[in-house]
């Protein structure tokens, strides 16, 4: 066989042959360029996602103050309604009602706006910068700083962050150590507050969006033409929309309760359903991430930590080992710790009412439930 005959045979043949063979070749050529010892599909899934991140973190640090202003905008909008509509609505109905619904509702509005003020402006507490840091276990790759435990890189604060929960658009802040009673508060008070404006608004946007303006609704709407009586007692048509007034009788008058002065129909709508939509969508958005930080703080841990916590589970259990939470003290201790409630502190001063109380510890140590026992006086 000749020298020629021999890559003829080699060479494809028909189209198809042909495409297959530049697309192998193609993908060899590619394959050998970008070759690296350390790639799998985590990491080639983190460079495609990298534009995606970049995004959101330079973005979310931009945005952040306008996220703050449209929920104090909001929040704001709502209150002034129920002082515009629901305060005198609730007056006319009974007035002891309104005075116990105004105490309610201003101790859960000091709540919201003291926990959501705390939150946006404490430092979520940062390790300490050019020091030695006794207690950091590992370091942290993009600061090339050393990482105390519980300490996660915050890549829209672009530094670490103690006990890291997650970046908060909303507060444009990050929700860490000194922070983290504050958010959740904000989200449970809000969370209440929503239920409290739905529950005792209902029945008076249900009158206004389903029924009608005043919340009565016609039975039996009423048929046939206007009528009225003449002094011998005949029943006799209206026929002018004047006849009432030319016939020469005086207006009637009546001493029933004439109805309070509402906006305007079509603006009442409006805000009633502005009312309705704003507040069924916090509480369900609220309701809901409160539940979830509710079971994490149950659980002892952070958000960060409930995926971490989730994958070492997952690891241990196929080494057919038992993983904890080193930081899980029990349910009940879990909440005494989250919430402050330590060193004689009472749920209802520190909890009920806005309280600026420090958290335990100092945010670099962590007790773990193997310590508890011999820690002594620093104990809670
Ligand atoms: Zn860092
Ligand atoms: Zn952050």
């Amino acid at each position: 066989m000749s020298r020629i005959q021999w890559r003829l045979r080699e060479l494809p043949k028909t189209i198809s042959q042909t495409v297959r063979f530049r697309w192998q070749y193609g993908k060899q050529c590619i394959r050998s360029l970008t070759y690296n010892h350390h790639m799998n599909q985590s990491y080639a899934s983190d460079v495609c996602m990298e534009p995606i991140f970049w995004f959101v973190d330079n973005f979310t640090h931009l945005l952040g103050p306008f996220f703050v202003f449209a929920v104090i905008c909001l929040t704001t909008a709502v209150v002034v309604i129920c002082y515009w509509i629901g305060l005198p609505y609730w007056w006319n109905r009974n007035r002891y009602m309104t005075v116990f619904l105004m105490t309610v509702g201003h101790w859960l509005l000091l709540n919201v706006a003291y926990n959501f003020y705390m939150a946006a402006s404490t430092s979520p507490g940062y390790p300490p910068e050019k020091e030695l840091i006794a207690e950091a276990v590992s370091i942290c790759k993009k600061c090339i700083s050393p990482k105390p435990p519980r300490t996660h890189h915050c890549s829209v604060c672009n530094r670490c962050v103690l006990k890291m929960d997650h970046h908060c658009p909303w507060l444009n802040n990050c929700v860490g150590y000194n922070n983290h009673r504050y958010f959740f508060l904000y989200m449970l008070y809000t969370s209440i507050g929503t239920l409290f404006i739905i529950a005792f608004g209902f029945e008076l946007g249900y009158g206004v969006l389903f029924l009608d303006e005043g919340g009565w609704k016609e039975v039996e709407p009423l048929q046939g033409h206007p009528v009225r009586f003449n002094l011998s007692g005949h029943i006799i048509p209206v026929t002018e929309m004047n006849d009432y007034e030319s016939d020469g009788m005086a207006p009637a008058k009546h001493d029933l309760p004439v109805p309070q002065a509402h906006p305007r129909p079509e603006t009442l709508r409006g805000v009633i359903l502005f009312m309705a939509l704003i507040n069924v969508a916090t509480l369900f958005a609220l309701g809901s991430l409160t539940a979830w930080h509710s079971t994490l703080i149950t659980r002892g841990e952070t958000s960060i930590e409930a995926h971490i916590n989730k994958s070492e589970t997952k690891r241990l259990a196929a080494l057919d080992k038992v993983y904890r939470n080193p930081y899980d003290f029990g349910p009940r201790q879990n909440w005494q710790l989250f919430l402050g409630l330590t060193r004689k502190r009472t749920w209802w001063r520190h909890v009920l009412l806005p309280s600026s109380h420090k958290p335990e510890g100092n945010g670099l140590t962590w007790f773990t439930y193997e310590q508890t026992t011999d820690a002594g006086d620093e104990w809670p």
